[in-house]
């Protein structure tokens, strides 16, 4: 079997792939985001990465050829902008980027271009949903739905979901050495829902009350939680992706 990853192939083996019956391209899209003092800036863009890898696993494992692009780590980053490490796109350019991109996939004669999103603010959820909206052939999986959002752990679910337990968990799983375990294990809850925040129209972070610039129980994050999440956030991928061709029902068996 070849890489799971597109650009480490040499020309030949895309030309290859490309024959096969469903040719499947997973985006992963990030952000370069401060995620409290224990997580690195690349989370978001890491958990994708990650998330598209098992996905592509899966993905060939049910006949379907599945490759992961090169990773786009920014996007429309403003409820971070008051911690150091906060590098925005504006809206209009991160729809012009993912929307060019799509394109460029299926113009490249992959069947579908799934773009895997783990930044959850909503101005770039919104930018990313115009951008794939507009090629027809694209996909955007969300964990936001109540379909995938309820399998996703019970801090996910409350909305205290940044750089808590959840991304933690999930940091852990796939570079354990990016994470600062001394600095975790003295942080305190912040019990502070996100998403209620962002309803009652705070903007920034500090704003919400996370003053250190995270939400929930880092402390409370493992790797084996994070290896059960990317089960299901691979599981989510799998099961749109076969939807979107038409196929049968086994990638939501496809429990890895
Ligand atoms: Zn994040």
């Amino acid at each position: 079997m070849t890489s799971l990853r597109l650009a480490e192939l040499a020309t030949t083996d895309v030309d290859a792939l490309l024959r096969q019956p469903h040719p499947v391209a997973l985006l992963p899209v990030g952000s370069t985001e401060p995620h409290g003092p224990h997580l690195p800036l690349l989370t978001d863009a890491l958990l994708s990465e990650h998330a598209c890898l098992r996905a592509a696993r899966d993905l060939r494992a049910t006949g379907v050829t599945a490759v992961v692009c090169p990773t786009l780590p920014y996007g429309v980053t403003r409820y971070a902008s008051e911690f150091a490490g906060a590098i925005s796109l504006s809206a209009a350019t991160t729809t012009a980027v993912v929307r060019e991109l799509c394109a460029a996939y299926i113009a490249a004669g992959f069947s579908r271009v799934v773009v895997v999103n783990n930044h959850l603010e909503p101005e770039h959820i919104e930018a990313v949903a115009a951008a794939v909206a507009a090629v027809p052939g694209a996909l955007f999986p969300s964990q936001l739905t109540k379909r995938w959002g309820r399998t996703l752990g019970e801090e996910f679910r409350r909305g205290d979901c940044h750089a808590g337990s959840y991304e933690t968990s999930l940091v852990l799983a796939a570079r354990p050495d990016l994470v600062r375990d001394d600095v975790r294990a003295t942080l305190e809850v912040v019990p502070i829902s996100l998403s209620k925040a962002i309803r009652e129209g705070k903007v920034t972070f500090k704003a919400m009350g996370a003053a250190r610039g995270y939400f929930g129980s880092p402390a409370l994050g493992t790797a084996a939680e994070g290896d059960a999440l990317y089960g299901q956030l691979a599981l989510m991928i799998v099961t749109e992706v076969r939807e979107s061709l038409g196929l049968d029902g086994v990638g939501v068996d496809a429990k890895p």
